[in-house]
C-alpha cells in the first residue's frame, strides 16, 4: 500500500487528506500535531478519510515515552494512553513511538524494553500496536539495530519495529543489518530521501528530507532490503521539507506517488519476490532534442520570423492545413505556430511568444507514453486533421509540452504535416543542434521536474549548483544522457532573480533559454553579427579573471575578450559561450562550442546574469 505522512504537506488536515487521496495514495500516516490544530474531531477525520477511501496506516508520533522513572514515568503512560483513546476515535491501530531524547531517560535497554513489554498489554487489551523508532539524534537509542534489539527483549506481539529510511542512512547503519530482522515485527516503513549536504542530522531531517529519487540516498537498496524480510506492509513517505510545506498540497502529493511508482518499478527490476509492486516499460534514452516549437500573436509572430532568419534559420515548411511554419538548419527544427485558436494559440496569450513545445527523439513513443501514464502524467491531445500526424505529447513545465518523436525523425515524420516552402536565401550561421534547452520555475518546484524528467527518461542529473544572480540565487541543475545528447538545465528560481522575474511576469516557467551548438564559434559569431543578430556585452574584469583562472596566452584571451566570449575548461576539455540579447527581453539563445567539455560553464553564469541585468532583462513595465 502506498502511503503518505500528512506532516508532508500544506494546509489543513481535511485538505492535506483530500490531496493525499486525489493523488492515489490508499494510506496515510496522521501526523498528531496536524489533529492538534484541526477543527475536526478524531471521530469526523475517521470518517472523511472512510469517504475518502483512505486507510490511517499509523498516528505519530509519540515521543520520550521511555526509560523514565517516578511520576514522569505514570505520566508518560497515561500520556500514551489519552493518545490510544484517540486513535480508537480516529480508526488507527498503529502508533509510532520515537526513540526519547530526554536528558532524564535511562540507557538501560532492560528498563527500555520493559516499558514497551508493560504498553504491549495495555495496546493489546485494546486491539493497538505500537512501533519503534530509532531518531537518528535520539539521546540512548539512534540505530534501528538498537532499536530492534529492544523489540526483541520486550517480546511482545504488540511491539514492533518502525524503520525509517531517513534516519538509518543518515547515520550510515549498514543496510545490511536489516536482514537479521524478522519481517513480521516490522510494523511499517516510512521512506524518505535527502541531499547529501552534511549537517547535523535534526536540521537535515526537519527541513531537507525529500521524496526518493530526488535526493543521493541508496533508498532503494534500503527498502530492497526490507521487502527480503517478508515485510508486506505500507510503504510510507514521511517528507518534512519547508518547500513542499509551502507549495501546492496537490502538487506535492502527486510528486509523492510519483516517486513511490518510480521506486516500486525499480525494486520490481531488482527481481525483489514482493507482490503488487508497480511494473512500468523501462526508461527510454531521450536521442535529442528533435523539434522546437513557439507559439506567438500578432506583430510578435513576425517578429520572431525575423530572428529565426537572423539566426541562419530558413523557412523550409509550410503546414498543410494550419498557420504553423517549418525552420531548419544544421539538424535543428523550429516550429513557428501562429494559429489563432488551440493550445500555441491560448499558450501565446498566457505567456507572449514563448515556446509551447519541444520534441524528444525516442525509439518507442507508445512505450514512453506508458510509462509516463503510469507515472501520473497529464497525456495532451489536440483534434487534428484528416492525414495529419499526431505527435504523443505530455504536459510539462509551465503547461507547455512535451513531445515524443522518432530517434531521428525525417522526411516521413515532417512531409506529412508540411509542404515544402520555395528556397529563401538562407545566411546559416553554422548552428548545428540543439545542444540544452534551460527551463526556469519556482524554486519551490525545482524538485518535482527533476523527478518528471528522470523517473521519466533514462536521464540523470548533475548535481544542484548555487548560481548567483543580482538579485538573489538561482538553483541550477542539469538532467543529461549519459551521451549528451539530450541535455536540460532546470533552474530554480527564488527571491528577485532574473529567472524569477521571468516567472512571475509571464504567468508561470518555461524555456527560458536554448543553446544551440556550432563546431566554429568564432565563425557562428561573424555569420550572425553579419545577419544583425545583437550579442550580449561583457565586462572587461571578466577576462582579467579568466586569464588569471586558466593561465591563458595574451593572444588568446584577446581574441575571446574581442568576440565577447565566454569560456570554460573542465580538464582537457574547452567550452565557448555566446548569447544573444533576449527576445522582447523575455527569453535568448546561446551558442556554444563544446571540446570534450560535459559542462554547461557555470562558473560563468553569473557573469551573464549580471550582464543581461545591466541591459534591464525585464521591460521597466513589467518588472514588479
Ligand atoms: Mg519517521
Ligand atoms: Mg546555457
Amino acid at each position: 500500500m502506498k502511503s503518505i505522512a500528512t506532516v508532508a504537506l500544506k494546509g489543513a488536515l481535511p485538505d492535506k487528506l483530500r490531496a493525499i487521496a486525489a493523488a492515489g495514495f490508499k494510506g496515510v500516516e496522521i501526523f498528531d500535531p496536524d489533529l492538534t490544530v484541526c477543527n475536526e474531531t478524531p471521530r469526523a477525520i475517521a470518517a472523511l478519510m472512510a469517504d475518502l477511501d483512505l486507510t490511517c496506516v499509523c498516528f505519530q508520533p509519540f515521543r520520550d515515552f521511555e526509560g523514565l522513572s517516578g511520576l514522569e514515568r505514570q505520566r508518560a503512560f497515561s500520556r500514551v494512553q489519552r493518545k490510544f483513546d484517540t486513535m480508537g476515535e480516529l480508526g488507527a491501530d498503529l502508533m509510532l513511538i520515537c526513540s526519547s531524547v530526554a536528558p532524564e531517560a535511562s540507557p538501560d535497554l532492560d528498563r527500555i524494553a520493559g516499558d514497551f513489554a508493560e504498553l504491549g498489554d495495555i495496546a493489546g487489551s485494546r486491539g493497538l500496536r505500537v512501533g519503534y523508532e530509532a531518531l537518528a539524534w535520539g539521546r540512548h537509542v539512534h540505530d534501528h539495530r538498537v532499536a530492534h534489539d529492544v523489540v526483541k527483549r520486550a517480546d511482545h506481539p504488540s511491539i514492533g519495529l518502525i524503520l525509517d529510511s531517513f534516519h538509518s542512512l543518515a547515520r550510515r547503519i549498514p543496510i545490511d543489518s536489516i536482514a537479521e530482522i524478522d519481517g513480521k515485527k516490522i510494523f511499517l516503513v516510512q521512506i524518505a530521501d535527502a541531499p547529501e549536504i552534511g549537517m547535523e542530522p535534526l536540521y537535515w531531517s526537519r527541513h531537507f528530507r525529500c521524496f526518493p529519487g530526488q535526493g543521493d540516498f541508496p533508498v532503494t537498496d534500503y527498502v530492497e532490503a526490507i521487502l527480503k524480510t517478508g515485510y508486506s506492509g505500507a510503504l510510507s513517505l514521511e517528507i518534512f521539507n519547508d518547500r513542499f510545506r509551502s507549495w501546492s498540497a496537490n502538487q506535492i502529493a502527486h510528486d509523492g506517488l510519483r516517486s513511490l511508482v518510480m521506486l516500486e518499478d525499480q525494486l520490481a527490476t531488482v527481481a525483489t519476490a514482493a507482490p503488487d509492486l508497480v511494473v512500468l516499460p523501462a526508461r527510454e534514452r531521450p536521442t535529442g532534442v528533435t523539434f522546437i516549437e513557439f507559439a506567438a500573436t500578432g506583430a510578435e509572430a513576425g517578429q520572431l520570423e525575423e530572428v529565426f532568419k537572423s539566426l541562419g534559420f530558413s523557412r523550409c515548411g509550410e503546414h498543410r492545413t494550419k498557420a504553423v511554419s517549418r525552420w531548419s538548419q544544421g539538424a535543428i527544427n523550429l516550429v513557428l505556430n501562429v494559429e489563432p485558436t488551440g493550445f500555441a494559440h491560448a499558450h501565446a496569450v498566457t505567456h507572449g511568444a514563448s515556446v509551447c513545445a519541444f520534441g524528444l527523439g525516442v525509439a518507442d513513443a507508445d512505450q514512453v507514453m506508458a510509462r509516463a501514464t503510469g507515472l501520473g502524467a497529464a497525456s495532451f491531445s489536440q483534434g487534428h486533421g484528416p492525414g495529419e500526424f499526431q505527435v504523443p505529447a505530455i504536459r510539462g513545465v509551465g503547461g507547455s509540452l512535451v513531445c515524443f518523436t522518432p530517434a531521428a525523425p525525417g522526411p516521413d515524420f515532417w512531409d506529412t504535416d508540411f509542404a515544402p516552402h520555395p528556397d529563401e536565401a538562407a545566411r546559416p550561421a553554422g548552428l548545428l543542434r540543439v545542444d540544452h534547452l534551460a527551463q526556469s520555475m519556482p524554486a519551490e518546484e525545482f524538485l518535482s521536474w527533476q523527478l518528471y524528467y528522470t523517473s521519466l527518461l533514462n536521464m540523470r542529473r548533475t548535481p544542484t549548483l548555487d548560481i548567483p544572480d543580482p538579485s538573489g540565487l538561482v538553483l541550477s541543475q542539469a538532467i543529461e544522457t549519459d551521451d549528451g545528447a539530450t541535455r536540460i538545465t532546470l533552474n530554480g528560481a527564488g527571491g528577485q532573480t532574473l529567472a524569477s522575474r521571468f516567472v512571475n511576469n509571464y504567468f508561470g516557467a518555461g524555456v527560458q533559454h536554448i543553446a544551440f551548438s556550432t563546431a566554429d564559434i568564432f565563425a557562428t559569431r561573424q555569420a550572425l553579427l553579419d545577419n544583425g543578430v545583437e550579442l550580449l556585452g561583457l565586462p572587461a574584469n571578466y577576462y582579467d579573471d579568466l586569464q588569471a583562472r586558466f593561465d591563458l596566452h595574451d593572444a588568446f584571451i584577446a581574441r575571446l575578450a574581442q568576440g565577447q566570449l565566454l569560456y570554460d575548461r573542465d580538464g582537457e576539455g574547452e567550452y565557448y559561450q555566446l548569447y544573444a540579447r533576449a527576445f522582447h527581453k523575455r527569453f535568448f539563445f546561446e551558442f556554444v562550442q563544446r571540446k570534450a567539455y560535459q559542462g554547461y560553464g557555470a562558473p560563468n553564469a553569473s557573469v551573464r546574469l549580471a550582464a543581461q541585468d545591466r541591459v534591464g532583462a525585464i521591460p521597466a513595465e513589467l518588472a514588479v
